[in-house]
């Protein structure tokens, strides 16, 4: 058994979207799926259509500004 499983199944630019602030605008492949009112601070959720990761954008501070949701 050698093959590789990525332990994580995010696409590059997804990766690359971790990295950025939360300033930055989502990637090409995501989509707004869904903005949580209902927490304290806006959080916003996209799918990626490439790897079909959840990707929250949040303006809490006491955040990073875009996670990955599971
Ligand atoms: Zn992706």
């Amino acid at each position: 058994m050698d093959i590789k499983t990525p332990l994580a199944p995010r696409c590059r630019a997804c990766q690359l979207q971790l990295c950025k602030s939360r300033s930055e605008p989502p990637h090409a492949a995501l989509t707004e799926s869904k903005t949580d009112g209902v927490m304290r601070g806006a959080e916003r959720h996209f799918t990626c259509k490439t790897c079909n990761a959840t990707m929250i954008n949040s303006s809490d501070l006491a955040k990073p500004g875009w996670r990955h949701h599971r």
